[in-house]
C-alpha cells in the first residue's frame, strides 16, 4: 500500500490503471468489512461511473483516480446519504456536496459512504441505526466516534483516505483510536454546504490519512471560499505543501496544564511520554500555558450543541425528507415519524436543546453559554501570542470496549474533553499517531492558530519524521466475529 504520491506517480509512468487499484481497494473492502464494518454503503454501479469518466480525465490532476472514503452525512448525489439514521434510510440527495464537488472535479473517486454515530452525534460509532463499526487493531472495541467508519477504514488500509466531519472531536478522537491522521481545519475553511447540519457553529468536514503529506493533498483540494455556505472564510488558500519538510526549532510549544492533568490515563501518559523526547530532539521550546476556561469547555459544548441540533433536527418531519410513518392527525405522524425515526441519543440532544433554548431559559443556559465560549477563544488567542503550536492528548483514555460506556452519556462524553475546546475556539488540529499501548494506538493533538494550517502541517511532518507509523497496519483477525 502507497502513499498518494507514490500513486500519482505510478499513475503517470503507466505503470498503473484506474480499475486495478480501485479493484486492489476493493478486494481489501471485502477482506475486513465481514469485522469492522466501515462502510454503508460500496456503490458499485456508481464506482463503475466514476472509472469510465476518469479515464477520459487528465492524469495530472491531483487526485487523479484516487479512491476516496466519504462519511455517511456529507451528501453525495446518486449515492443514498444517511446520517446512520433511520429517519434518512432511503434518502438519496439529488446534488453533491462542495467538498465531494472538489474531490470529484480533482479526479478522486468517491468508493463508499463510511458508518458514523448517528447524526454526528457520539464518540463510538455504536450510536449507528445500521450496526457499530469495529475497531480494526481490536474488533472489541470501538473505532471511536462519530467518524468511525473513516477511520477504521483507512486504519484497515481499505482506502488510501477518507473525510469525515469534526463538530467537538469526531475525526480526531477516531483518528486516536485506529492510529491514523485526523485533521480539524479552521471553522470557515472547508465549506460545509452538503454537510447534513448538526451544530452548525462547530462542523467542519476534514481529512483521514496515514500520511501528513496526503492529509494535506486533500485539504488542499476542499478548502476555499464557496459562496454556497454564508460561514465560508474569504481567506486565500496557501500552498499546504509548501513548509513540509522545513525544521521547526526554536518554535515554542504549549502544553496546557489543564490537558495533561486531570483525568489522562496512566496507559496514555505512557505513550506519549516518547513524544516529549522528540519535541527535544526537533529544537522546540517548550512552556507551560494555562487556559483556565477550558474546564467549562464540556458544559458550553453540551449546551451549545444541543441547542443547534435541535434546531437542525427540526426538519426531520415526515413531510419533507425521509422516513415517514402515517397516521390519523398531523401532530400524531409528527410524533410517530420523529419517535420511530430518530435513536435514542439523537433524541436525547433535541430533548435538551429544546429545553436550553426554551422561553426563560434562554438566558441562562445559551446565552451564557456562549460568552463562556468567548472567553475559551479568548484565552487560545492570548495563548498563541506566546506558542506556536499547543499540545495535548487527543483522547484521555484507550480505545474501550463496545458497549462499556452506551449506557452511561456522561462517561461517553468524557471522551472529548480533549478535543471539544478546539471547536468552541473554531481553531484547527490534527491528531497525530503518538504509539501504542498492548497494540492499542494512542493519538497525540496538535492546535495552532485560526487558518494556520501550513504551519499545523509543517509541525506535524517533522514529528512524523521521527515518528512514522504510517507503514504499521493492523492483521486481518482470522475468524468471523460480528
Ligand atoms: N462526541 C461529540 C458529540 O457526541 C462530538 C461529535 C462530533 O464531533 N460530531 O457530540
Amino acid at each position: 500500500m502507497r502513499t498518494l504520491k507514490e500513486l500519482k506517480d505510478l499513475y503517470s509512468k503507466n505503470e498503473l490503471k484506474v480499475r486495478e487499484l480501485i479493484d486492489f481497494y476493493l478486494k481489501k473492502i471485502e477482506e475486513w468489512e465481514p469485522f469492522i464494518h466501515a462502510f454503508l454503503i460500496v456503490p458499485y454501479n456508481e464506482i463503475e461511473k466514476q472509472i469510465s469518466e476518469i479515464e477520459k480525465k487528465p492524469k495530472n490532476l491531483p487526485l487523479y483516480g484516487i479512491p476516496i472514503a466519504v462519511k455517511d452525512n456529507i451528501l453525495t448525489k446518486n449515492i443514498r446519504t444517511t446520517c446512520a439514521s433511520k429517519i434518512l434510510e432511503n434518502f438519496t440527495p439529488p446534488y453533491d456536496a462542495t467538498v465531494i464537488r472538489r474531490l470529484k472535479d480533482n479526479g478522486a473517486i468517491i468508493i463508499g459512504k463510511t458508518n458514523l454515530d448517528e447524526f454526528a452525534m457520539g464518540s463510538s460509532t455504536e450510536n449507528s441505526a445500521f450496526g457499530p463499526t469495529k475497531n480494526p487493531w481490536d474488533i472489541e472495541r470501538v473505532p471511536g466516534g462519530s467518524s468511525g467508519g473513516s477511520a477504521a477504514c483507512v486504519s484497515a488500509g481499505e482506502v488510501p483516505v477518507s473525510i469525515g466531519s469534526d463538530t467537538g472531536g469526531s475525526i480526531r478522537l477516531p483518528a486516536s483510536f485506529t492510529g491514523v491522521i485526523g485533521l480539524k481545519p479552521t471553522y470557515g475553511l472547508v465549506s460545509r454546504y452538503g454537510l447534513v447540519a448538526f451544530a452548525s457553529s462547530l462542523d467542519q468536514i476534514g481529512p483521514f490519512g496515514r500520511r501528513v503529506e496526503d492529509v494535506a493533498l486533500i485539504l488542499q483540494v476542499i478548502a476555499g471560499y464557496d459562496p454556497m455556505d454564508s460561514t465560508s472564510s474569504p481567506y486565500e488558500i496557501p500552498n499546504y505543501f509548501e513548509n513540509l519538510g522545513k525544521s521547526v526549532k526554536g518554535w515554542k510549544v504549549g502544553f496546557p496544564e489543564e490537558l495533561w492533568q486531570k483525568g489522562v490515563s496512566e496507559e496514555v501518559l505512557r505513550v506519549l511520554d516518547k513524544s516529549f523526547d522528540i519535541f527535544k530532539d526537533l529544537g522546540v521550546e517548550i512552556i507551560e500555558i494555562s487556559l483556565p476556561s477550558i474546564e467549562y469547555a464540556l458544559s458550553v459544548y453540551y449546551i451549545i450543541a444541543t441547542s443547534e441540533a435541535s434546531s437542525n433536527l427540526a426538519r426531520y418531519d415526515g413531510v419533507k425528507y425521509g422516513y415517514r410513518e402515517e397516521a390519523e392527525d398531523l401532530i400524531s405522524m409528527y410524533k410517530n415519524t420523529r419517535g420511530h425515526g430518530f435513536g435514542s441519543e439523537v433524541k436525547r440532544r433535541i430533548i435538551l436543546g429544546t429545553y436550553a433554548l426554551s422561553a426563560g431559559y434562554y438566558d441562562a443556559y445559551y446565552l451564557k453559554a456562549t460568552k463562556v465560549r468567548n472567553l475559551i477563544r479568548k484565552e487560545f488567542e492570548e495563548a498563541f501570542k506566546k506558542v506556536d503550536i499547543i499540545v495535548s492528548p487527543t483522547s484521555p483514555i484507550l480505545p474501550f470496549k463496545l458497549g462499556e460506556k452506551i449506557s452511561d452519556p456522561l462517561q461517553m462524553y468524557l471522551t472529548d474533553i480533549m478535543t471539544i475546546p478546539v471547536n468552541l475556539a473554531g481553531i484547527p488540529a490534527i491528531s497525530m499517531p503518538a504509539g501504542f499501548y498492548n497494540n492499542l494506538p494512542v493519538g497525540i493533538q496538535f492546535m495552532s492558530t485560526f487558518f494556520s494550517e501550513n504551519r499545523l502541517l509543517q509541525f506535524a511532518y517533522a514529528y512524523q519524521e521521527m515518528m512514522d507509523f504510517s507503514s504499521k497496519y493492523p492483521t486481518l483477525p482470522q475468524k468471523r466475529r460480528t
